[in-house]
C-alpha cells in the first residue's frame, strides 16, 4: 500500500536502517550484522545519512534530528517532535501494537519499566510474557524504547531476541550517564 524508501545512517551504535514512506516510519533497526560479537559502539559518532533512496524527506530529517538529540544532546529530546510512525502499519486493536504505543508514549529517557509493569500499563497485568514477545518484534528500535523494559529483579534481560544484549546495556548506561 505504501511506497517505501530506505535510509542508512551512521550512529554511535553502528549503522541504522530506516524504512519509511511519505506518511511516516515503517521501521528503524540496527543493520542485521550487528550482534553481541560484532557490536563496536563509538560514542562520538554523529548521526549522519550514509545513503537515502529519496533526496529530500521530512520524515528522515525528523528522524535524524531525533536520533542526534538522543545520542548527543538528550536535554533537547523532550523539545523535539517524535518522528511520525506510518499510521497504516499500526493497528490499535492488536495487543503488540498497543504495547509499543504505550511504551512509546510513557517510558521516557533514563527511565525503565519491568515487563510486568508494562503489561499492567496496557491493562493486561498477567501478560508479561506476551509483552516480552511484543518487545522482540518491535520494529522501531530506540523510538519505541524496548531497551527500557527490564526484568522485575533488575536484570537487564534480553535484547533483539538475545542477539544484542550488549547493545541494551550500552543504551541503558548511555541514558543513565546523561541525566
Ligand atoms: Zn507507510
Amino acid at each position: 500500500m505504501c511506497e517505501k524508501y530506505t535510509c542508512i545512517c551512521l550512529s554511535p551504535i553502528g549503522n541504522l536502517k530506516i524504512l519509511y514512506c511519505l506518511n511516516g516510519l515503517h521501521s528503524i533497526q540496527q543493520v542485521e550484522n550487528i550482534n553481541d560479537e560484532s557490536f563496536q559502539p563509538n560514542r562520538s559518532q554523529m548521526v549522519t545519512i550514509e545513503s537515502n533512496d529519496k533526496n529530500d524527506s521530512v520524515i528522515v530529517d525528523s528522524c535524524i534530528s531525533w536520533l542526534q538529540a538522543y545520542f548527543h544532546d538528550p536535554d533537547k529530546l523532550s523539545l523535539i517532535d517524535q518522528p511520525k510512525l506510518c499510521k497504516f502499519i499500526i493497528d490499535e486493536n492488536a495487543f503488540q501494537h498497543r504495547v509499543w504505543l504505550k511504551l512509546y508514549e510513557n517510558v521516557k529517557y533514563g527511565n525503565t519499566i519491568s515487563y510486568g509493569g508494562l503489561a499492567q500499563l496496557v491493562g493486561s497485568p498477567n501478560a508479561a510474557r506476551a509483552v516480552g514477545t511484543a518487545m522482540k518484534c518491535n520494529p522501531f528500535q530506540l523510538l519505541v524504547p524496548c531497551h527500557r523494559v527490564i526484568q522485575g529483579n533488575g536484570n537487564t534481560g534480553r535484547y533483539s531476541g538475545g542477539k544484542r544484549n550488549t547493545v541494551k546495556m550500552w543504551l541503558l548506561k548511555h541514558e543513565k550517564t546523561n541525566i
